[in-house]
Order: structure tokens, then sequence, then C-alpha cells
């Protein structure tokens, strides 16, 4: 069976990330697959041709992004793991930013929480159930565990 080459994994930065960056980080060292991480930041709805993004918008999407960075970068240092760990910070939509990261990369298997729903959150639907459709490769959905 062919082995896994470059793992993408999505962090959301909850408190219950590790549990999915673990798990990845186990499957990169079974295959010695490349491993990635990514971000979305799905923030202001960009609309530059009606004006409807105020400048301090943008101003404060850019201090978010770069703090998402920081914060990605931190996460991605702490893995334990001895190949260097490529990091993306996306701004869009979660599943089709996963979607193009994943592509562009050659990426074979995206790793991401699946949480237990019930109720309006069922109804809402999951970022694993989206991203799993029409995605480009394997997904592989970590049971996630409230901490
Ligand atoms: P949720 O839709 O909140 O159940 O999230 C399920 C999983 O999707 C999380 O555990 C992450 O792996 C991933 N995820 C959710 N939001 C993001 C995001 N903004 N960027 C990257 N990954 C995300």
């Amino acid at each position: 069976m062919a082995e896994y080459r470059h793992i993408l994994v999505a962090v959301d930065f909850t408190p219950e990330h590790t549990q999915v960056t673990d798990r990845a980080v186990w499957l990169a060292k079974q295959t010695g697959a490349q491993l990635s991480l990514i971000h979305v930041v799905e923030f202001v709805h960009v609309d530059l041709a009606n004006e409807l993004v105020l400048p301090q918008d943008m101003e404060l999407q850019t201090r978010i992004l770069e703090t998402a960075e920081t914060k990605l970068k931190e996460i991605a240092e702490a893995l334990e793991v001895t190949g260097q760990v490529q990091q993306w910070v996306e701004l869009g939509a979660t599943k089709l930013e996963i979607h193009r990261v994943a592509e562009e990369q050659e990426v074979d298997l995206i790793v991401l929480g699946s949480h237990s729903r019930h109720g309006i959150g069922l109804l809402l639907g999951s970022t694993a159930n989206a991203v799993l459709h029409g995605a480009p490769c394997d997904v592989l959905a970590v049971r996630v565990a409230e901490n």
C-alpha cells in the first residue's frame, strides 16, 4: 500500500487542536511524510466593488492574520518532528482554502478534528463534513474529545 508523503493538518486554535496535531505527528512518523499546518481566517466579507470594507476592518484583518501566523508558528515549533513543518495562514472560506492548499502543495492526506454534534451544531454541519466533500485527497477526521 502506498504511504502518505505529505500530510496537511487543519488547526483551529481551540485547546483541542493538540488531539489533531498529535495524531498527525504520529502518522507522519509512521509514514515518513512531510507535515504542513493550515489555519484559515474567515473574517470580513471583502467586497471592494461595493465599498463594504472599511479601512479599519482591513487593519483589523491584517492584525488577525499576523496573530494567526504567530500562533501557527508556535504550534509548528512545539511539534515533535524532525523535518521542517510548513505553515499556511489563509484568508477565505475554510473548506475552499484547505482544498486549494492541499491541491497546490500535492497533499495526499488532510487531517482535521471532528466533534460530536447535536442540536443547532448538527444542523449547521461541521468543517470535517465540508472538507470531506470534494477533497482532492484522503481525509482523516480525528474524533475530538472536549477538554
Ligand atoms: P468544527 O467545524 O468546529 O467542528 O472544526 C472541526 C475541525 O476543523 C477542527 O478540529 C480543525 O481541525 C478544523 N478547522 C475548523 N476551523 C478551522 C480553521 N479556521 N482553520 C483550519 N482548520 C479549521
